[in-house]
């Protein structure tokens, strides 16, 4: 391959584009100029690699695959069942896992086809038997009544939102808190970490049929060894969502107890987070569901996007390399240099520290909310967002809290000495911005007082410090 194999593709993908609707070109092009200069602390995002992105842009996506590799209902599938079988092959050998189903196009669609295939599993309901095997559009209102009725009360188990659980583990207003009769674990008031006693406590309590582990706003390791003994304790489906941290379980950063995969009945996840592959979800699971997850089409989802499975193929692929595990182990060396840089500056974080890819730091202490907060890091260069603390005063709009991350910045290279000196300019930000009042005079959320001069000056060192790591140096668009 020639040095700038990728300068070349991505150079002629615009090209072609621009020839059509020249403002899209434009954006693409202004998208990789915006994420080369910002400071990108979104514990969510990171940077796939050019394979994954260039597998993504071509004619795979003009298909479709619904049904599993070699059972279509779609003819011409042999290229898809190529792609399909390759992802699921390097999704198993990764994770150790028997079986792998690639297909869910998000993290929240896995995490339905995850629970339509425990209910399956695990209540007897004739409803669901027919709703499984007619296409969704030809079910009768009576139909889903009936579902309603067998399944309505079924009860499951998960992390609070505000302890950094995942909306879709419950959530009232996601699809999951409506399906679900559902209670919440939180974590300890004192300490922000899980409690193991209280949660086999609620699960005396509340006997759930799945009990969910998982999330997007915990800074710490779960042990999901202590946590299969409380659902096997009351004979509920463990189910772990490891979205976030996927990329440290391939990465072999999360072992033994703490890597999900030999511990949980089923496992789901993002593929475009820590894992650092394309916008998808994927779901795990042993021989037992398999058959079950394999109907998450067209149970909960369409057609497959073979496109994004090739992209999940080449991503896995790359994940598989030696050199992954030393990319997942620098994540969470970084994501420990920023905590450490924080808290010698004098901020507070959930838990009073980290041992993944996150830190959650309680902004109050600066006398904002998280909302003030990361609008004032923004206009200073650095991407951040805002994120409930455990009983948040402020709620999940306002937030008290700001939750960063480092797999995108490590992916670009920046090492300890760059995570220090991203503590120090967050918390001149944070130090700096008082919060601002509404028309009336009264108090305000959201309204927040920064010097200008602070922003462009912490800006521009945000930028500096971005220069020796390139994004993507591969790529000149010229
Ligand atoms: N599960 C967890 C733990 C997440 O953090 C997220 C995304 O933030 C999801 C599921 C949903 O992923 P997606 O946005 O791909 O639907």
């Amino acid at each position: 391959m020639s040095h700038n194999a990728e300068s070349t593709a991505f150079r002629s993908a615009l090209e072609v584009i621009r020839a059509v609707e020249p403002r899209v070109a434009d954006a693409i092009g202004a998208e990789l100029a915006d994420q080369r200069e910002s400071l990108k602390l979104i514990a969510s995002e990171n940077y796939a690699s050019p394979a994954t992105l260039l597998a993504m842009g071509n004619w795979f996506s003009d298909k479709y695959a619904e049904g599993t590799v070699g059972r279509r209902f779609y003819a011409g599938c042999q290229n898809v069942d190529t792609v399909e079988a390759l992802a699921a092959e390097h999704a198993r050998e990764l994770f150790g896992a028997a079986h792998a189903y690639v297909q869910p196009h998000s993290g929240i669609d896995a995490n339905l086809v995850a629970f339509w295939a425990i209910l399956a599993d695990r209540v007897e309901s004739p409803a669901l038997k027919k709703a499984q095997k007619r296409h969704v559009n030809d079910l009768t209102e009576e139909d889903w009544f009936a579902l309603r009725r067998e399944l309505g009360d079924q009860r499951m188990l998960g992390m609070s939102l505000d302890a950094g659980g995942h909306l879709t583990h419950g959530f009232r207003p996601n699809i999951s808190g409506k399906m679900f009769d559902q209670r919440s674990y939180g974590t300890d008031p004192a300490t922000g970490l899980i409690d193991y006693d209280k949660v086999a406590e609620a699960a005396r309590e509340f006997r759930p049929l799945i009990l969910v582990a998982g999330y997007s706003a915990y800074p710490r390791k779960v042990n999901f060894r202590i946590m299969r003994e409380i659902a096997d304790s009351v004979g509920a489906t463990f189910m772990v969502d490891m979205a976030h941290f996927a990329g440290l379980v391939a990465g072999k950063v999360f072992t033994g107890d703490f890597d999900p995969v030999p511990h949980a009945h089923i496992v789901t996840t993002t593929t475009h987070k820590s894992l650092r592959g394309p916008r998808g979800g994927m779901v795990l699971c042993g021989p037992e569901l398999a058959d079950q997850v394999d109907r998450g089409c067209p149970m909960v989802l369409g057609g497959p996007l073979p496109h994004v499975m090739a992209a999940k193929a080449v991503a896995l692929a790359e994940a598989r390399r030696p050199d992954f595990a030393d990319y997942a182990q620098r994540i969470v060396d970084n994501a420990q240099a920023l905590a450490d840089g924080l808290l010698r500056r004098g901020a507070s974080l959930v838990t009073g520290g980290t041992d993944n890819h996150l830190v959650l730091i309680d902004v109050s202490g600066y006398g904002l909310t998280g909302r003030q907060a990361e609008q004032a890091l923004l206009d200073s260069g650095i991407v951040t967002n805002r994120n409930a603390v455990p009983q948040d005063p402020n709620g999940a709009w306002y937030t008290s809290g700001i939750r960063i991350g480092t797999p995108a910045l490590t992916t670009r290279g920046l090492g300890a000495a760059e995570m220090d000196a991203t503590a120090e300019l967050m918390h001149t930000v944070l130090d700096r911005t008082t919060a601002g009042t509404g028309p009336d005079g009264a108090p305000s959320k959201a309204k927040y007082v920064l010097d200008p001069a602070v922003a462009e000056s912490v800006g521009k060192q945000a930028a500096d410090l971005l220069t020796p790591f390139p994004l993507y140096p591969e790529v000149t668009l010229g």
